[in-house]
């Protein structure tokens, strides 16, 4: 089976590229810059890479850009979109990437009919935003859609690309009868293969040596279960919609608990950086169970994710 991984070189991608391997798959990895070892080098030591993995070079913006790549694929994973919370451009930097990128790959994917289905990394930014209040009762599923004014208002450019870029996204399945399925993932923790500190990864990162704690709460996940949500979600024929997909659901004040429960030597943050009352809520696992994911224990999550961040030497 040949399949299309698109942003290969990020964190979730390299990690599906690597299960996708082990499974047997003949993996086309899409990459923005192939003469940039940092982007690259990581993928080609995969196990199975040698053998069944090839790597193009393609852009989010750049139409037509997927054509070749998706030529003789039979699922494409459309994981490439811009990750990251601060910009003064968001159209340019967040919003155009995530939905022009989607409609691109999507529009290659309708022109290749042996193609079963596309999996699009969505997120759980494209699912809670959308003015509902959130209470420890609250069990937020795939029937929320984040509501793209509400993001507008409160400047959630990030949730705004995830948003605008998953209805986009169904809008044109629907009208070139694409079978599609989106994987919505809450933050992703566990093991990077890349040499670089992406944004997920850096939430655990950041918490360490610093002197106070965001006031958020986040759903969490770890990779490997997100790398298997979407394998299981192009390999199970019954398998639409959306899955969100998460392990728990914490304050950033029981992150730097479990931290210091696993590393009582590590300078941790003892207050909050702000007052405002705590929000907690539920994500449901239905669905994800349905579809079959056994998510690993989040502390289990953490303890490799620093693991990792301690062999890239992001940490001593
Ligand atoms: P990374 O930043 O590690 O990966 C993002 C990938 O997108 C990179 O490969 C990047 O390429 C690529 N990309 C960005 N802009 C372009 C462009 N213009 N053309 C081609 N490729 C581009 O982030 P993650 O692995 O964490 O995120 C992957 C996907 O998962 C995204 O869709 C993200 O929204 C989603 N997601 C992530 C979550 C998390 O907690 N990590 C949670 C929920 C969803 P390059 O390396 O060249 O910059």
């Amino acid at each position: 089976t040949v399949v299309c991984v698109t942003g290969a070189s990020g964190y979730i991608a390299s990690w599906l590229v690597k299960v996708l391997l082990q499974h047997g798959y003949t993996v086309k990895a899409t990459v923005r810059d192939l003469n940039d070892p940092k982007k690259t080098e990581h993928l080609l030591a995969l196990d199975g890479a040698k053998e069944r993995l090839q790597l193009f070079q393609a852009d989010l913006l750049q139409d037509g850009s997927f054509d070749a790549v998706v030529e003789g694929c039979d699922g494409v994973f459309h994981t490439a979109s811009p990750f990251f919370i601060h910009t003064d451009n968001p159209q340019e930097d967040l919003i155009d990437p995530a939905v022009k990128g989607t409609l691109n790959v999507l529009s290659s994917c309708s022109k290749v009919p042996s193609i079963k289905r596309v999996v699009l990394t969505s997120s759980v930014a494209a699912v809670m935003y959308n003015g509902s209040p959130l209470t420890p009762e609250v069990v937020v599923d795939e029937s929320w859609f984040s509501d793209a004014e509400f993001c507008k208002e409160r400047k959630l450019w990030y949730p705004l690309s995830k948003t605008l870029a998953e209805e986009a996204a169904w809008k044109f399945a629907k009208e070139k009868s694409i079978d599609m399925v989106t994987i919505n993932p809450a933050m992703v923790i566990g093991p990077l293969l890349q040499p670089t500190l992406n944004t997920s990864a850096r939430a655990i990162f950041s918490l360490i040596n610093a002197s106070t704690y965001l006031n958020i709460t986040v759903g969490c996940v770890h990779i490997n279960d997100v790398a298997n949500a979407h394998i299981l979600a192009f390999e199970t024929p019954s398998a639409g919609g959306r899955y969100c997909i998460s392990e728990s659901v914490v304050h950033f004040s029981e992150l730097v608990q479990i931290l210091h429960k696993l590393y009582p030597s590590f300078k941790l943050p003892d207050k909050c950086i702000d007052d405002t009352p705590i929000v907690k809520y539920q994500f449901s696992k239905e669905r994800a169970k349905e579809l079959g994911i056994n998510y690993t224990p989040l502390e289990e999550g953490v303890r490799e994710t620093v693991e990792s961040l301690k062999e890239k030497k992001f940490l001593q």
